[in-house]
């Protein structure tokens, strides 16, 4: 995966960026939240950058850092890149695409069966299946660790979703992490989204620039999806509440999802893993 260089560009427009006001803020909370409470309704990666800003630092672990505020990638021998095609589920002959999982037992009764929701709401429309864990090699272990994040695709064995309780068990959150897990990056870090969005740097928290990259995914001939719940919210990462990230087409396009999938993220899933849905 190529990472697209931009730091360039906005390092300059950015000299102006008080750089104290986040440093000593007495809390250190995402500066803007409060603006984005104001906006509207959060998106599901909204409510990701949230406990992942307040409960989470940027490194998971000792090895493992989050990109673009919440795909976990991970240094070392069993890095791997994520590549179009390169880290998909494998499909079975009769079509269907099964993830193994395993839920850890931390969780209520009631959040158990919220992620099953966030199971069925990607399966419906799609040839994706989640199917409990027997002896399948690889798999999806969805546990209450710190934060909201995923894998980018199939990594091969036991592969960590983390869903704290209670910010991440949301519907919306899990389906997210669960298209990341099944090889999905966030809409606007498509290379063509220049001719979509407008980024307003000026406007993002300075120390999340990095997470507006863009990387060369695949369209999969699929239009731009304002909508998909893979994309940030208007007020993602925004500093003091001014919008990071404006739509070109109209000023009421509405930007992410709170807690479904929409008709593209299912359309990119068939696409992706070539079910004839
Ligand atoms: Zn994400």
């Amino acid at each position: 995966m190529e990472r697209i260089v931009f730091l360039c560009l906005v390092s300059t427009s950015l000299s102006a960026v008080p750089v104290q006001k986040f440093l000593f803020t007495p809390k250190w909370v995402p500066i803007g939240y409060k603006g984005r409470q104001i906006h509207g309704d959060l998106t599901a990666m909204d409510e990701i950058i949230t406990a992942n800003e307040v409960h989470a630092t940027r490194f998971v672990d000792g090895t493992t850092s989050l990109r673009e505020g919440d795909i976990a990638v991970t240094s070392g021998r069993r890095s791997k890149v994520c590549f179009a095609r390169s880290c998909l589920w494998s499909k079975s002959v009769d079509g269907h695409v099964y993830i193994p999982y395993r839920v850890s037992s931390d969780y209520t009764e009631t959040q158990v069966q919220l992620i099953k929701k966030a199971m069925e709401n990607i399966e419906e429309d799609t040839c994706v299946r989640f199917v409990p864990r027997t002896h399948q090699q690889d798999f999806i272990d969805i546990q209450r660790k710190t934060g909201c994040w995923s894998y980018l695709g199939a990594r091969g064995g036991r592969q960590t979703v983390s869903l704290q309780s209670p910010d991440c068990v949301q519907l919306g959150v899990i389906s997210h992490e669960f298209m990341h897990a099944l090889g999905f990056v966030h809409e606007q870090s498509r290379p063509d989204r220049d001719k979509y969005v407008t980024i307003m740097w000026p406007n993002i928290w300075r120390d999340r620039l990095r997470n507006f990259e863009k990387f060369r995914t695949e369209d999969l001939d699929l239009p731009y999806d304002y909508s998909s719940i893979m994309h940030f919210g208007m007020y993602s990462y925004s500093m003091e509440g001014e919008p990071t990230i404006i739509p070109k087409n109209s000023k009421n396009t509405k930007l992410g999802q709170t807690s479904y999938l929409s008709n593209l993220d299912k359309l990119k899933i068939n696409r992706l893993y070539k079910c004839g849905w």
